[in-house]
């Protein structure tokens, strides 16, 4: 079989909430400035009660509303699919399924919490979410998903990218977001930055600080992140839930699970549902593969320790893998994957050896897109061909051990607006 689907009425009901499946407690988030667990009431300024609990929840399956559910359909349930010509150009026994999640409106899988986050704010009585961007991915999941709620979008969009990419800002302005460039005048973090240096092209950093801000002082705005929290993986479990029953229809199950991480959202999303068997059901063999850029090893490379989320210092403490929150990462193209920190529950499962990690170099990434754009026809996306590099590596792999493994990777999203880079590449000008 090619392609397995789902239909409508298969879409998960519920995410599965991997927190009290975890052999220990995570640390708390601390306030930046007292060194204290944060309290509820400072979260509320700026995400709904409804968010805040599923960050700390005990339940295992948490409900997923029927308003979203009815907005996942315009593209879920995902197909699995397998890819066997790359199979036969690689000459493996192994199998390689992959799980697109380029099929949303935004071409990524961050429409899967995009959606839920928009929803849980407006039935808090919210009007406006505010957000920061860098290549576009999350400004545009996020502007995709107000609009449909009928809740306004800012997206503080960092400079550089706002002047050099426009294509995504066109497309977060055609479904109603307003994109501001960051550093903005109309934030004080903002000014001050601009007061220093009117030219100055801004940070993921810096627009974090813009948004944030923006949210903490008006009251009918939130603040909205698409990544690193636990609720945000959350959110992206259907991808695991959804792939884990269409492998039981076709009597198999995948011998290794394959992500990039940035934050580790669509890592989260795949791995978290298989991972709850190896908690339940004794499946020790398992593997799951972490796969992040050379450039920015949060996982292989960085300390275990608390850090900031922002490069300002302002939002609270996580106990992550980081590469300390001032590391400035090398402008490399897969934009999503320039995150100094990782998710809490990632970093968790890393130091207890519940999963493995990888970095990989640009150019090697680049050759396997290219083999997969020539082979499966999509053009993915700059991030998830990190994955589709160790799955080709662990496919080769298979073939010098000839062992039949099941493959399995997560296609977190598509590369139509990364066109650019792949021009570089096949000019011969990326470099590592
Ligand atoms: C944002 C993004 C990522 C990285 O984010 P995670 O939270 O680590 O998943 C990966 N792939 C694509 C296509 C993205 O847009």
């Amino acid at each position: 079989m090619r392609n397995v689907y789902l239909s409508d009425t298969e879409l998960p009901k519920k995410w599965y909430n991997i927190l009290p499946d975890l052999p220990g407690k995570l640390e708390p988030y601390l306030d930046p400035e007292t060194k204290e667990p944060v309290t509820p009431d400072k979260l509320l300024a700026i995400f709904p009660q409804a968010l805040i609990e599923q960050e700390v929840s005990d339940k295992r399956w948490i409900d997923i509303p029927e308003e979203v559910l009815e907005v996942y359909r315009l593209w879920r349930p995902t197909p699995l699919r397998r890819a066997y010509r790359l199979e036969k150009f690689l000459n493996t026994p192994a199998k390689i399924f992959f799980k697109d999640e380029s099929v949303s409106a935004a071409g990524s899988h961050k429409p899967n919490t995009s959606v839920p986050q928009a929803y849980f704010n407006k039935i808090e009585g919210i009007k406006r979410l505010s957000t920061e961007t860098g290549a576009g991915q999350w400004g545009s999941a996020l502007s995709f998903a107000c609009n449909l709620f009928g809740i306004e979008c800012t997206v503080y969009m960092v400079k550089v990218s706002y002047n050099q990419k426009p294509y995504r800002r066109i497309l977060m302005e055609t479904w109603g977001g307003k994109v501001i460039p960051s550093p903005s005048p109309f934030t004080q973090s903002g000014k001050k930055v601009l007061e220093k240096d009117p030219n100055n092209p801004g940070s993921l950093g810096i627009a974090i600080s813009e948004a944030v801000e923006d949210a903490a002082t008006h009251n009918d705005t939130h603040y909205a992140l698409g990544s690193v929290l636990n609720h945000v993986l959350l959110h992206q479990t259907v991808i695991g839930l959804e792939a884990k029953e269409q492998f039981k229809r076709i009597n198999l199950e995948p011998d290794v699970v394959i992500a990039c991480v940035g934050g580790g959202s669509n890592f989260g999303g795949i791995v978290f549902p298989f991972l709850m068997d190896k908690f339940h059901n004794g499946k020790k063999n398992m593997r799951f593969i972490a796969v992040e850029p050379a450039a920015c090893p949060t996982l292989t490379a960085g300390k275990f320790e608390y850090d900031f989320g922002d490069e300002a210092g302002l939002t609270p403490l996580m106990k992550m893998y980081t590469l300390g929150h001032d590391f400035i990462p090398p402008s490399i193209h897969a934009g999503g994957l320039r995150y100094h920190g990782d998710s809490p529950i990632i970093s968790y499962l890393y130091n207890q050896n519940l999963i493995e990690a990888v970095s990989v170099e640009q150019t090697r990434v680049f050759e396997a897109a290219l083999i997969f754009s020539r082979t499966e026809g999509i053009i993915p996306a700059p991030e998830s061909s990190h994955a589709i590099r160790v799955a080709i590596d662990e496919a080769i792999k298979a073939r010098e051990l000839r062992e039949e493994r099941v493959i399995l990777f997560n296609l977190s999203g598509h590369g139509y607006f990364d066109l650019t880079a792949y021009d570089l590449y096949m000019k011969g000008e990326l470099k590592d």
